[in-house]
């Protein structure tokens, strides 16, 4: 794994968190897209090296919407830029790990994601991601 490419938190309402956020960070959201596998539009900031994508439900079948019945607003996952997903995949499935979806997908960001299950990892979401290469930015 590369380095942690982002932190996703989950949200009620994007707009008003957007500006919370803009104060915190000093500086505007970079991009809002809507991620139609996920049922989410998501807010990606940028801090320093980092980003922190915030998540907002588009529908009661999106996991966002669940998590927050469940849990409220809050920390939703980390996600670890890796170089080849596929590779990642069969090596932690080989440790053990057990994944949400195996088969990756595209994700915000021109990302190919996929998420290792909280119950093999501590209680935490994590999302592996990989720069999709045909990106020309
Ligand atoms: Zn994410």
């Amino acid at each position: 794994m590369i380095k942690i490419e982002h932190i996703g938190i989950a949200v009620k309402d994007l707009e008003s968190t957007n500006e919370l956020y803009a104060k915190l960070f000093g500086e505007s959201h970079y991009k809002e897209e809507k991620v139609e596998s996920e049922n989410v539009t998501t807010s990606f900031f940028r801090v320093g090296t980092n980003k922190i994508e915030l998540l907002q439900a588009d529908s009661e079948e999106s996991s966002i919407h669940k998590f927050i019945e469940r849990k409220k607003e809050g920390v939703h996952h980390i996600a670890f830029l890796v170089e080849d997903i596929y590779y990642e995949i069969d090596r932690l499935k080989k440790e053990g790990f057990i994944f949400i979806n195996d088969q990756p997908k595209e994700g915000a960001d021109n990302k190919l994601i996929c998420f290792i299950h909280p119950k093999s990892a501590n209680g935490v979401l994590i999302e592996l991601c990989q720069q999709i290469k045909s990106d020309p930015s």
